[in-house]
C-alpha cells in the first residue's frame, strides 16, 4: 500500500490541499502537508480506512465492504458511521466471531478473500459467502476438530461418542453436540474462567493437559515444573515462594 506524504492529499484550490480521511484543508505547502500527514489525528484516520476496507488509488476513495466509490465531497468518518457500512461490519463481525476466519486480508490488502483457518481455504468474502461457509457441515467438523484438543476432548472407543476430560463426562460425536458443549457447558466454561484467570499472565501452560489425554499435569514455565492440573495445586504453586522468587 503507497503510504508516501502525500497519500489522501488532493488538490483544492490554488493555494489549498484538502485531507481525504480528515476531511481537512491545509495550506499547499509540503512543510504544512507533512506536518498534516505526520500527526496522530491523520495516521489513526489512515488505520481506521484500511481497518474498514476503504482503498484509496488512481484518485478514487473505494469501500470494498460497500462496492461504493465516495465522492471526493464526503467525509470519509460519515461513511464509516452511516448505516450501510457499519451494518456490513457488525454483520461481519458477528458471523466470523469464534469461527476462525480472518477477513483482515481483505479489508487491508488488494484481496478480494477471506481466509478460513480451519479448513484452509480462501472464498471471495461476501457475507453471504461466510454465512454460507460457517454453516457449511465441512467448516462445522474441522472447527470441531481443531477445538478439541483445546478443550481436553478425545475420543473413545465406541465411535458414537467422545469424552471430555475436564468435565468427565461423556458427549454425542457430532459437531453440534461438542460445540454446545464447548460454548454452553456451564460445568465446562466455569473450569476454563477459573484456571484462565489463576495462571493469566504466570507463565503457566496448560496445552499439554488439555491436548493429552493422560497427562494431569500443567507447566510453569519460570519454574520448569510440573504441577497438578487443578485449582488448588494451581493457587498454591502461584503463591509458593520458589514461583514468587523467579517471577520478580
Ligand atoms: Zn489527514
Ligand atoms: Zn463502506
Ligand atoms: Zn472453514
Ligand atoms: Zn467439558
Ligand atoms: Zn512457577
Amino acid at each position: 500500500m503507497k503510504t508516501g506524504f502525500l497519500y489522501g492529499i488532493v488538490a483544492s484550490s490554488k493555494t489549498r490541499v484538502r485531507c481525504l480521511f480528515c476531511g481537512v484543508h491545509i495550506p499547499k505547502a509540503n512543510k504544512c502537508i507533512e506536518q498534516h500527514t505526520n500527526g496522530a489525528r491523520h495516521k489513526e484516520n489512515v488505520e481506521l480506512m484500511t481497518e474498514n476496507g476503504i482503498t484509496f488509488k488512481n484518485n478514487i476513495l473505494y469501500c470494498k465492504p460497500c462496492k461504493l466509490e465516495l465522492s471526493l465531497e464526503d467525509s470519509m468518518m460519515q461513511h464509516i458511521d452511516g448505516d450501510s457500512h457499519s451494518n456490513w461490519i457488525v454483520a461481519m463481525e458477528d458471523l466470523i466471531d469464534g469461527e476462525f476466519i480472518s477477513i483482515e486480508p481483505y479489508l487491508t490488502s488488494e484481496k478480494e478473500d477471506a481466509y478460513c483457518e480451519v479448513c484452509h481455504s480462501p472464498f471471495q468474502c461476501t457475507l453471504q459467502n461466510i454465512e454460507s461457509h460457517v454453516n457449511g457441515i465441512n467448516h462445522r467438523t474441522n472447527i470441531t476438530e481443531h477445538l478439541k484438543p483445546l478443550n481436553g476432548i478425545f475420543p473413545v472407543e465406541n465411535d458414537d461418542e467422545v469424552w471430555c476430560k475436564i468435565c468427565n463426562t461423556f458427549i454425542d460425536n457430532s459437531p453440534q453436540s461438542i460445540l454446545e458443549h464447548i460454548d454452553d457447558d456451564e460445568q465446562h466454561m466455569f473450569w476454563f474462567s477459573s484456571i484462565e484467570d489463576l495462571i493469566e499472565e504466570q507463565d503457566i501452560t496448560i496445552k499439554s493437559f488439555l491436548a493429552n489425554e493422560f497427562d494431569n499435569n500443567a507447566y510453569c514455565n519460570r519454574c520448569h515444573q510440573e504441577i497438578n492440573c487443578n485449582t488448588k495445586s494451581l493457587e498454591d504453586h502461584i503463591n509458593s515462594e520458589a514461583h514468587l522468587t523467579h517471577f520478580s
